[in-house]
């Protein structure tokens, strides 16, 4: 066999290119599949970031994540912006298949994040970032003042029209049945808050706005009646999907299709194979945590590199 990698690391967003710079100056000399269209990661969907400490004034997140692979490469991790489609991570060495070659490691990092589920509206992509978010813990702050729409009906969708009153003026839930799916405590809370009001059976159909979103066409389910509601904000809080699809039947996952790890490690179920990020994390899902995990996962696999050698 020609050439096999210490590690090989799937994914680029903050997780895996932090795991791809601490693996780097652990002289691993890492390769880095980072995807053919979304090299960079969820950052790269977004404007300002202004959570991510370093960066006092903020930063916007394309020049974040740009940042973060000119670190990886300065250190000589390969960076290749391929899918990887196919993977036996219990070979020895593990298989790690793209559609221009195969290609071999000691140990495997997972960091292939998750996508937040879209509306599937044109405005609403046209606007992300200019009024359009998923995560109200982001992007909460620039809404001061502001009427805001959230559309969902979990737990999550609660938790997020919560956390925004403390910032909008408003918050309306926009949701498509008569009653939540939200568990009765976080029920409870967001109709006890004066902030908080809700439009049942319904959808948003459109964003409205042209370089920043001013309002939000609602249509009723039952009685295809339209409204415009004219609001600065619309989150969309209605799940997210952890990219497994790849280790599905080989890695464990849990009910939601989240890579189990051996908490607080990185550590999977199959030996040298480690993940991190949001592909394992349902509840903070920041740019933060993931680089955090992200360093965790590239210690594990040096250390365990280093009793396998
Ligand atoms: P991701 O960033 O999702 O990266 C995963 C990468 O893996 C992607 O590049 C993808 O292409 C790649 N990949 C997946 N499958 C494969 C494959 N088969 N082969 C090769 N590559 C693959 N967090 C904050 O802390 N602050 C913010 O202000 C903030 N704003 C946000 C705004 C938006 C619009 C969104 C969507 C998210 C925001 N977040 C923010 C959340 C933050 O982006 C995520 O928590 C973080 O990016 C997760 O990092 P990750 O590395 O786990 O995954």
């Amino acid at each position: 066999m020609s050439d096999v990698r210490n590690v090989i690391i799937i994914g680029s967003g903050p997780a895996g290119y932090t795991a791809a710079v601490y693996s780097a100056r652990a002289e691993l000399n890492p390769l880095v599949f980072e995807g053919s269209v979304t090299a960079g990661g969820a950052l790269m969907n977004t404007t300002d970031v202004e959570n991510f400490p370093g960066f006092p004034d903020g930063i916007m997140g394309p020049d974040l994540m740009d940042n973060m692979r000119k670190q990886a490469e300065r250190f000589g991790a390969e960076l290749v912006a391929d899918d990887v489609i196919e993977v036996d991570l219990n070979a020895t060495p593990k298989v790690v298949k793209t559609h221009t070659g195969t290609f071999y490691a000691k140990s495997v990092i997972l960091a292939t994040g998750s996508g937040y589920r879209e509306l599937g509206l044109e405005n609403e992509k046209r606007l992300s970032g200019h009024g359009v978010s998923w995560c109200a813990t982001c992007d909460g702050f620039f809404f001061r003042g502001q009427d805001i729409v959230v559309v969902g009906g979990g737990d999550t969708a609660m938790e997020e029209a919560i956390f925004l009153t403390r910032f909008a003026s408003s918050v309306t839930v926009v949701h498509r049945r008569d009653e939540l799916r939200a568990s009765k405590i976080m029920q409870d809370r967001a109709f006890a808050n004066e902030k908080i009001r809700f439009i049942w059976d319904s959808e948003v159909v459109d964003v409205l706005g042209e370089n920043k979103i001013t309002g939000v066409l609602i249509r009723n389910r039952k009685t295809g009646e339209e409204t415009e509601l004219a609001v600065g904000g619309l989150f969309v809080a209605i799940g997210h999907d952890p990219r497994t699809e790849l280790v599905k039947g080989q890695v464990n996952l849990d009910a939601d299709g989240y890579i189990q790890v051996e908490a607080p490690s990185t550590r999977t179920n199959i030996d040298g194979v480690f993940a991190a990020g949001d592909v394992v994390d349902h509840t903070y899902r920041q740019a933060i945590t993931a680089a955090g995990t992200g360093c965790a996962a590239s210690i594990d696999a040096e250390r365990w590199l280093a009793h396998h050698n």
